[in-house]
């Protein structure tokens, strides 16, 4: 009998993960493995924040792929996914087409913008390093057009970000850190610069203790952060925004919108014919899309649901790692004859937001709260464990964030 094709998509979290955990568990004459991505490169998706706000080169958050996996045992195809025939085991790419066996889908996500007028349009998302370079480019641009323009538009120092879940609170943290720098380079007065959250929910951090968001909020907010809470976007033109608070509709003039509040699964999910639930594959236990026994789902394209609270769980790089590692298991039995798959739980070991260099806020170990420099240096740890568990000790020296007081 041939060897299986397993062909994984998406090199993000839950893709290079899948891939590396397989190519330690099997042998190269036990399956033909094949990994495509769009880019030469992975990519840490839980720090383009950081990208995009300008407080950390984008070369430190992506890595060259054939760095990570043994080229012997992965063939890497680097090209653009077009289409995936689950029904013909094939997925269609840019240039060429591979048939498979088994299927890991890892495409990750995509902005869901509610079909709020002009955002599609007029807003930036961080979803991609080439997306956050482009925020990075827009604001620092605004910034030097600012004293070249005899009447001074203020929409170039009005900086809004959409959403005050998790993206868009770490987002605005490294803003209110970026910004005096901007203006001591750019000769622009501090006070001319607004940083302002738009939120919907009638808190920030919707979810999460209510100690850690007035922290939160506090620690932003006496560095800049302007919270508009309660207040629905309604629109977004290219020199503004316009949101309805306590039923009264306001504006702010602004060129730089980023919106931060939704994502969904990788549109191509849907276009394949697999059932999805707000744009996501709701997974068997053991990962696999409905009706597909040959196909598994890793990351944010998969929808899982939390029995104790029968909500989803929020997508995060956490579960996307789990789920990989989950998968490299259980395709690693089917290669070889077992076809007793494992369920899988995730286990949440906690969840920390960055607000910014040094402070933080988070709840790990089931119900311990941190704040501050605790936090920030916790954050630190779990972004270095995963280097660790991609590419080793040399992978956390080169990339890793080992300034414990930066
Ligand atoms: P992704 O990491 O999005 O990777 C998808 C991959 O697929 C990418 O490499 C992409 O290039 C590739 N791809 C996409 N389309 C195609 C195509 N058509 N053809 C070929 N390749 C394609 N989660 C946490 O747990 N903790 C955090 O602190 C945290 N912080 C975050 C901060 C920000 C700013 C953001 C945006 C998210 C954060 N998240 C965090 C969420 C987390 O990043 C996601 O849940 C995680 O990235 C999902 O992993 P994934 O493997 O599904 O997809």
């Amino acid at each position: 009998m041939n060897n299986p094709n397993i062909v994984i998509i998406g090199a993000g979290y839950g893709g290079i993960m899948t891939a590396v955990k397989l190519q330690k568990s099997l042998n190269v004459n036990e399956a033909n493995i094949t990994l495509v991505n769009k880019h030469s490169y992975h990519y840490q998706t839980t720090w383009l924040h950081e990208n995009a706000a300008g407080t950390l080169h984008h070369d430190r958050t992506r890595m060259q792929i054939n760095d990570l996996i043994d080229t012997s045992k992965i063939n890497f195809v680097q090209d653009t996914v077009t289409k995936v025939q689950p029904d013909d085991k094939k997925v269609l790419l840019e240039n060429g087409e591979l048939s498979y066996d088994y299927l890991v889908v890892g495409l990750g996500f995509e902005a869901a913008t509610f079909g709020i007028q002009g955002l599609k349009e007029n807003a930036f998302t961080i979803s991609s390093i080439n997306s956050a370079r482009l925020i990075r480019q827009h604001i620092e641009y605004n910034f030097a057009k600012y004293n070249n323009e005899a009447d001074k538009k203020e929409e170039r120092l009005n900086l809004v970000v959409g959403g005050a879940g998790f993206t868009g609170i770490e987002f605005v943290g490294e803003l209110a850190n970026r910004v005096p720098e901007l203006c001591k380079e750019y000769d622009v007065p501090r006070e001319k610069v607004r940083i302002i959250n738009v939120e919907a929910a009638p808190t920030a951090l919707p979810g999460f203790d209510p100690e850690l968001v007035e922290y939160a909020m506090n620690s932003l907010e006496a560095r800049g952060v302007e919270f508009k809470i309660g207040a629905m976007i309604k629109e977004v033109t290219e020199d503004k925004l316009i949101f309805e608070k306590d039923e009264k509709r306001e504006e702010i003039s602004t060129n730089t919108v980023v919106w931060a509040a939704g994502v969904q699964g990788n549109s191509l999910i849907v276009d394949a014919g697999f059932e999805t639930n707000r744009g996501r594959i709701p997974v068997r236990g053991d990962l696999r899309a409905p009706n597909y026994d040959d196909v598994f789902v890793v990351g944010d394209c998969a929808l899982i649901m939390n029995e104790e609270t029968e909500r989803p769980y929020p997508p995060t790089a956490q579960i996307a790692i789990q789920q990989a590692e989950h998968t490299a298991e259980n395709l690693k039995k089917l290669v070889q004859g077992n076809n007793h798959l494992e369920s899988f739980t995730p286990e949440i070991q906690g969840t920390v937001a960055s607000l910014g260099h040094n402070d933080a806020i988070g709840v790990v170990f089931d119900d311990k709260k941190l704040f501050g420099w605790s936090a920030s240096a916790m954050k630190k740890l779990i972004d270095n464990r995963y280097l660790l568990k991609l590419g080793g000790i040399g992978l956390v020296l080169k990339k890793g964030k080992l300034n414990f007081f930066k």
